[in-house]
């Protein structure tokens, strides 16, 4: 393989290969194409991409492939430094989010968990495309083609179905395990929670809550009262995965 000058090896390494479906494959050249669109022709979209090498040397994505060149393409990788190797990875940005249609669950994972989540049920592409780029945003969606375009620079596309697990694997991906804020954020409206006092908001609650709480806390978005345990019954588990699953210091 790769010696071929009709194609080039592809070897995908860490979790790309669940995206390329394979580890190591081969790829017609055909027309003169760039890496980006080589790598993206088997299904691993750009913002996935950390680092390539063709026979062994750096390069970036405009750089166009050859018959018999060997590319090897790695996720960003957080144990090794990298000091000095020229990624294709763009400057790290702010963990924010902008959720595609699809991953509504997520949303008010990552909300509960304090991120701040654009998500919007009537969103098409190229809203999405736009507010990624005007805002600087991660864009999160299993929908590939839109990872695939090329003004998207920060994104990443959840593995599992799963919208726990696709919440654990944003937490591992950005490295976000002591960011973790519960109970700050509107799951809702993406605003942000701030105490109140219970006599202010005691005319909203059940009488059952009334006597149970004495915290309590509005957002600042849409005036949904909250406390403990509303809306929240099931974050407690899942806080002890994202626990299980922080690294030592
Ligand atoms: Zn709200």
């Amino acid at each position: 393989m790769g010696t071929d000058l009709g194609y080039v090896e592809l070897r995908f390494y860490g979790d790309l290969a669940a995206l390329s479906g394979t580890a190591l494959t081969d790829l017609p050249v055909g027309e003169p194409r760039s890496v980006k669109d080589a790598i993206e022709a088997v299904g691993v979209p750009h913002p996935e991409v950390a680092l390539i090498l063709v026979d062994h040397e750096p390069v970036g994505f405009d750089r166009l492939v050859r018959g018999g060149e060997r590319i090897a393409v790695f996720p960003p990788f957080h144990s090794l430094e990298l000091a000095g190797v020229p990624t294709v990875f763009p400057a790290p940005v702010a963990p924010r989010f902008l959720l595609d249609v699809h991953l509504g669950t997520l949303a008010r994972r990552l909300r509960q968990l304090g991120f701040d989540c654009w998500y919007r049920t009537d969103a098409d592409d190229p809203e999405l495309a736009r507010v990624a780029v005007d805002e600087q945003r991660i864009l999160l969606t299993r929908d590939r083609q839109l990872l695939m375009r090329r003004e998207i620079a920060h994104g990443y596309c959840p593995r599992s179905s799963d919208p726990d697990e696709q919440a654990l694997e944003v937490v591992r991906r950005y490295r976000l395990y002591r960011e973790v804020a519960p109970h700050t954020r509107c799951v809702n409206c993406n605003g942000l929670l701030y105490p109140v006092a219970k006599a202010d908001v005691s005319d909203q609650l059940p009488p059952a809550t009334r006597a149970a709480f004495d915290d309590y806390a509005r957002c600042d978005g849409c005036g949904q009262v909250y406390w403990p345990g509303s809306h929240l019954e099931a974050l407690e588990g899942f806080l002890d995965r994202v626990t299980a699953a922080t690294p030592g210091p």
